[in-house]
């Protein structure tokens, strides 16, 4: 690839922008548009990634190859400061895996084991269907005491994606609160809204039960058969394990600023990935999305007045180490940080846009906006979220923006075997890319202010 305008950016290069009127702005836009619409690229960096990388689980080899890809594209790329962030991340590994209802009838099941959860050997235990996790927490040890807990979870394909959020509670929550009632395993209905048979994993609480998820499907058998009223026994093997913590690394590269090359708009996204699939949208997408959007800002040929610093963080998925470690390392200097944008929510294009940030951030937020609409993203006066991974930095008091990606097909393919290349819609991607290099640039080359989120709204994840 070649070296981008801005690869080298240093202090003798002429700040011209400094006296160019606002009306240049226009032209970046210009810019980045054509690059994007002339030799789109963020397509070719997801397929690296997920072909030479695949899977890169926290603490795997791969884990360790994709820190190596990410600090190879960004030198590619002709980003600045290019350097890893050491993290320690935990180290566990899924191991073979089986299910089965051993009676009243025979059947195989399809499931996978919880992130973190503990194996066995070969479960044999009676199964106890629950409605919910709420439903759960009210049930008496007398009910729960030596059996399998099953709790059925539907997820709604919603275009912001936000069923989600109250689904996952039975999966990060609920083999923990089985296991205070005596239950030996706990199984929950895949999160995901397809109706394949491949389950989908994902982060738990540490639990001192094996906690695996159903496909779909086989969530649906087991509910129908316990339906009937018949005591139904399952059979469960987990070769799930964990192994001594690992080293991985939060990877940094940025284009560099100009006059106010000390405040920083940061562009996020997580570099880890479940093992299951190659983790093509859940965040080899976002990877891609905040890499071309990099290249893009760089294709306008002069600086942006603050700097834009690119962070793929180690292990979202198994506990958020590499945002914690970004936030303990980086959190005297959270000032600094004007502006986070995180891109983890799949390769959809993006619809909307929303901010979270100070009381006066209003103006500053529809002017950037503005840069947005040609993309058909239209502005949501709702507080943005920010993500899973700028939680530390938002609950510190970082403005964040969401840039808002559809995701009404995300969750059929998120933390499944099916999380591969073949999902993504190249034209989406690139959309997703071009709005990431809009919004930062808007934000970047400016010094008007999104303030600092207010304490009531400095919510952690
Ligand atoms: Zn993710």
């Amino acid at each position: 690839m070649t070296p981008l305008a801005c690869a080298h950016p240093d202090a003798t290069v002429p700040r011209t922008f400094e006296v160019e009127p606002r009306s240049t702005t226009p032209l970046a836009d210009e810019a980045m548009s054509e690059a994007a619409r002339s030799s789109p690229h963020a397509s070719s960096i997801l397929r690296s990634l997920t072909d030479e990388v695949g899977p890169r689980l926290a603490g795997s080899q791969a884990d360790k190859a994709a820190v190596a890809w990410a600090l190879r594209t960004m030198r590619d790329l002709g980003l600045a400061s290019v350097h890893p962030e050491p993290v320690v991340v935990p180290h566990w590994e899924r191991g073979a895996e089986s299910g089965a209802i051993i009676s009243p009838f025979s059947q195989r099941l399809a499931l996978t084991a919880l992130g973190g959860s503990i194996g066995t050997p070969g479960l044999e235990a009676e199964v106890v269907e629950v409605d919910s996790l709420l439903a759960l927490e009210r049930r008496r040890k007398t009910e729960i005491a030596g059996k399998i807990v099953f709790i059925p979870t539907k997820v709604r394909p919603l275009r912001d994606g936000s069923d989600y959020g109250r689904a996952v509670m039975n999966r990060s929550n609920g083999a923990a609160a089985a296991a205070k009632l005596g239950a030996v395993g706990y199984l929950v209905e895949s999160v995901g809204s397809d109706h394949t048979r491949l389950p989908h994993t994902g982060s738990m609480h540490p639990a001192e039960i094996p906690a695996a998820a159903l496909a779909v499907p086989d969530a649906e058998l087991l509910h129908r058969i316990l339906a009937t009223g018949k005591t139904v026994r399952l059979q469960v093997s987990l070769g799930a394990h964990a192994l001594p913590d690992a080293e991985s690394a939060n990877v940094i590269g940025e284009v560099r600023g100009g006059d106010l090359s000390n405040e920083l708009v940061l562009l996020a996204a997580h570099l880890d990935s479940w093992d299951l699939g190659t983790g093509a949208l859940d965040d080899g997408a976002g990877c891609a999305i905040v890499l071309e959007a990099a290249r893009l800002l760089a294709s306008v040929g002069r600086q942006p007045r603050r700097t834009v610093r690119v962070t793929l963080f180690a292990n979202e998925e198994h506990g958020l180490s590499g945002s914690h470690a970004y936030a303990k390392a980086h959190g005297d200097e959270v000032e600094r940080h004007v502006l986070g944008i995180e891109a983890d929510m799949g390769a959809g294009s993006v619809y909307r846009a929303r901010v979270l940030g100070g009381p006066g951030a209003r103006p500053t937020f529809m002017a950037l906006v503005n840069h947005l609409r040609p993309l058909g993203i239209t502005p949501s006066f709702d507080d943005a979220h920010g993500g899973a991974d700028l939680g530390d930095l938002r609950s510190l008091g970082m403005p964040v923006l969401d840039l808002s990606q559809d995701a009404t097909s995300y969750f059929d393919h998120h933390h499944s075997a099916n999380d591969t290349l073949d999902k993504v819609d190249p034209s989406a991607l690139e959309q997703a890319a071009l709005a990431f290099a809009l919004a930062a640039w808007a934000a970047a080359d400016d010094n008007a202010t999104f303030g600092r989120i207010p304490d009531p709204k400095r919510v952690p994840n």
